[in-house]
Parts: C-alpha cells; sequence; structure tokens
C-alpha cells in the first residue's frame, strides 16, 4: 500500500471527436461554479474515441430517471442556437402543466441547465451537439444530482430531437459505433458467380453471373484439344464480364474496406490471379476462402465465417502493437514495460511512448481514509473483492494512528485513470480489445497495462 497525498474526483463528462485530438470536459451541479475545463490532447488514436464513447454510452444507459424527467437534446450542426433556445423556451412552458410537483421542478431546472449549456456556443460544432440533462437519483428520494452531459458526435447528427424521458435517448450514438466498413464478396465457379456487399452482419447482392459453360466432358467427335481451347476462351470471356462489373459495382463504393474470394474449386484462384479485377481491388482482397456452394448459399457461407475472418483485420492494430511490445520485452532492448506499478512509474517519468490498455480491465483503485487522522492509503482490486474488502477494513488498525477507523474514501476504476494520466500527458495510447490472442495474452499475461518507452530507463 502506498500513500496518496491528494485525490481528485472527476467525472468527465465531454467528450470531442476531431482529428486533432481529444477534448474533455467537466461539469456536474456541485462543481456548475467551476471554470469549464477543456484540454486538448495529441495523438490519441482512434481506438480510445471509441472506447470513450462507448464507456460514456454505457455509463449514460444505466442512468435511469424517477419520474419522466431527462431530458435528450440533438441539434444538428445547421440549426440555430437561438431558435433551439426558443424551443426550449416552449418546452419550459409545457413543463409546467407537468402535475408532480418534483418533477415539475427537475425538468425545469433541467431544461434551464441546457440553455445555459447552449449559451457557450456560437453555433453548434460540425457534428453537432449532443447533450442529456436530468436529476439522477442516488439512494433514497431527495438525493437526486443535476447531471448534464455534453457530447460532440464523431458523426453528423441529421434530425433535431427533444425529449424528456425516465431515461437517455442514446440510440443514435450507439449506431455511430456500430461497424459500417464494407467488403466486397465475390463467389464464384466456372458456371456461375455472385457478386455481394457485406456490412456489418447484413449480406446485400449485388449481381449474379452465368458462364452458359457446358461442363468438363466433350462431346463425341470433337478433338480433345479443341474442347479445351473453346473451354478456356469462353472460361475467360466469363471471368473477363465477372471482372468488368465487379471493378465497376465495387469501385463505387468509397469505403470499401476489402474484399474476400470465395467458391467451391480451384476456379477462384484462376480468377484471382489473372488480370480480372483491376489493381486497386487486388490490393484489398484480404482473403481466398473455400465456399461448398456458389449462388446466395455461397454468399451465406461467407457471411458466417467472416466475423472470424475481419476480426484479423479489424484487429489489425491490435496485433501490431502488441507484438511490437513482445518483441521490445524479448530482445530484452529494456523498452518494455508493464504492470501496473511499473508503467505507472514510466508514465511519471515521462517515459512512455505507446501505452497499452486492455479494455477488459476490470481493476479497481480505492482509496482508504483513516476518519481519525485523516492518513490515507490505497490499493487495486477486484470489482468482486469490494465487498469482503470492506468487511476486512472495519476491524484494521490505522498504520498511523491505530485506530480502526479506516473507511473507504473513493474507488476509482484503473483503467480509467489510466487513460486519464495518458491524456495529460501526450501518450500514444491504444486500447487493446481481446478479439486476438495478442490481446488476451496483453490481459492475461501482463495484467491489462503495458507500456513501450521512449528510450531506455536510466538505473
Ligand atoms: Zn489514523
Amino acid at each position: 500500500m502506498t500513500c496518496v497525498a491528494h485525490r481528485r474526483a472527476t467525472l468527465l463528462v465531454l467528450l470531442t471527436f476531431s482529428n486533432s485530438g481529444f477534448r474533455a470536459t467537466y461539469n456536474s451541479q456541485t462543481s456548475e461554479r467551476m471554470r469549464l475545463q477543456e484540454w486538448k490532447l495529441v495523438s490519441l488514436g482512434d481506438s480510445v474515441s471509441r472506447f470513450k464513447l462507448k464507456r460514456t454510452l454505457e455509463t449514460l444507459a444505466s442512468k435511469e430517471g424517477r419520474g419522466t424527467e431527462l431530458i435528450s437534446l440533438y441539434v444538428p450542426p445547421d440549426r440555430r442556437i437561438h431558435e433551439v433556445m426558443n424551443n426550449l423556451r416552449e418546452e419550459y412552458g409545457t413543463a409546467s402543466n407537468i402535475k408532480s410537483r418534483v418533477t415539475r421542478k427537475n425538468v425545469q431546472e433541467a431544461i434551464e441547465k441546457v440553455q445555459q449549456r447552449l449559451k457557450l456556443f456560437k453555433t453548434p460544432p460540425p457534428n453537432g451537439l449532443v447533450i442529456f440533462c436530468g436529476a439522477i437519483p442516488y439512494g433514497a428520494p431527495g438525493n437526486e444530482k443535476m447531471e448534464i452531459y455534453t457530447l460532440e458526435p464523431p458523426e453528423k447528427i441529421n434530425v433535431y430531437f427533444y425529449r424528456c424521458d425516465s431515461h437517455f435517448h442514446l440510440e443514435p450514438l450507439f449506431d455511430m459505433l456500430r461497424e459500417k466498413d464494407t467488403y466486397g464478396v465475390l463467389v464464384l465457379d466456372s458456371s456461375e458467380a455472385i457478386l455481394g456487399t457485406l456490412r456489418g452482419q447484413k449480406m446485400n447482392v449485388l449481381k449474379e453471373f452465368t458462364s452458359g459453360i457446358a461442363g468438363k466432358h466433350r462431346a463425341g467427335g470433337q478433338s480433345a484439344r479443341r474442347f479445351e481451347r473453346i473451354r478456356e476462351a469462353a472460361i475467360n470471356e466469363y471471368f473477363k464480364r465477372v471482372g468488368r462489373h465487379t471493378n465497376e459495382m465495387l469501385g463505387q463504393i468509397s469505403d470499401l474496406r476489402g474484399v474476400i474470394i470465395g467458391g467451391p474449386g480451384p476456379t477462384k484462384h484462376d480468377f484471382e490471379e489473372g488480370e480480372y479485377l483491376n489493381y486497386v481491388l487486388k490490393q484489398k482482397i484480404i482473403a481466398t476462402i473455400d465456399t461448398s456452394y456458389v449462388s446466395e448459399t455461397g454468399l451465406d457461407e461467407v457471411a458466417d465465417r467472416s466475423q472470424d475472418l475481419l476480426k484479423g483485420v479489424r484487429y489489425v492494430e491490435d496485433k501490431k502493437i502488441v507484438q511490437k511490445f513482445l518483441y521490445e520485452l524479448g530482445h530484452d532492448t529494456g523498452l518494455a514495460s508493464y504492470g501496473e506499478t511499473q508503467v505507472r512509474k514510466h508514465l511519471t517519468a515521462g517515459l512512455v511512448d505507446v501505452l497499452l490498455l486492455s479494455e477488459k480491465l476490470d481493476r479497481l483503485h480505492v482509496f482508504v481514509k483513516c476518519k481519525t487522522c485523516g492518513h490515507l492509503e490505497d490499493s487495486l482490486l477486484s470489482r468482486s473483492g469490494l465487498t469482503k474488502f470492506e468487511q476486512e477494513l472495519l476491524p484494521k488498525p490505522c498504520t498511523k494512528c491505530g485506530n480502526t477507523t479506516l473507511a473507504i474514501d473513493n474507488t476509482q476504476n484503473l483503467l480509467d485513470e489510466f487513460v486519464e494520466i495518458a491524456e495529460k500527458g501526450s501518450v500514444n495510447l491504444q486500447m487493446i480489445s481481446t478479439e486476438t490472442d495478442e490481446g488476451v495474452m496483453l490481459l492475461e499475461s501482463f495484467g491489462g497495462i503495458a507500456a513501450i518507452l521512449r528510450y531506455r530507463p536510466s538505473g
């Protein structure tokens, strides 16, 4: 256990996504008087933005009002702030009809808070603005806390939306987190072909082709060589036709992430190796796989297997960065560091170039305070161990004054804490999923926290 001089409780509430980095603003009722803090952060990977939005949305999803009193406001970028203000004034008036005194008061107070927040903006940010506000119950009635969350979404908001409900409306934001990459899928053999796109889990058929080529057995009387020649020419024409349409149709998809080619026999390899697909598409081929069928059944086979297949593509960055860490570790370059204590030390010393955090890191940083002398201690534990820890704390004497007056002062998610440290120190932060073997290794063998250092620590 180590002593901590002081401790800052931070609630992260404004998330900004932009190319230049990440901005966060802190606000809650208790700190309304505080100056609006904004800090710009550099070199934060996209994995962090996504992770943060996901975490924030999960937190917001867990909040529920006592009554219909939680406000969700979506403002598109082209909406004028004063129009939104007018609309909110009307909503404020409408709210005066609410029968329950408490709900009425909470709704009107929330609307006022939203108005105050809007005043900070001359115009909405480029992608628009989302505000959630309302009285969140903590324990017994009367213990509500007015909370306000302002988000700049990663994608453009198209529709103005105001809703007062018992929960926050988060679906449009959750939607922005969904897998949106599009993959082209071509399944073929010598008699037919089918072209489709795969987006998320959804397969969409673009075009079907038939070759019109007879089987491999020649008709009587025909010479074997002549038959082969005619057949090859016909296949070549068929491949050209499939290639032409594939180039054209997949070429129109601006965000095409990759191409998968499938089919039952060796035909797919002949097609892939020939000059049928243009250079751009050939570069995008991420897999060639065997299927039992062509037609839509073949596409479905690809879709079924795609989740595993695409993991490799989606998490290629994860794999690369963990492998880099393992390389430094394996070659004893002195640039690899792992574990909570070591990495924290190197972060403090400004030595960390890349910080790798497992998304599944689920540890609590618990701060214990002695009620008699104010002595502070902290320790790390799993979420499930918290109750036991608290029970064992009761009879435990304070190491400083000896009184059994230790109590939990604060708990913080270790992951959030490290994200925060990284943000303040211009550290390149990578959130690593557990979808790859490397990601699992980071979590299980290295405690979910690792770092690649800028240079070898002295001493
Ligand atoms: Zn004490």
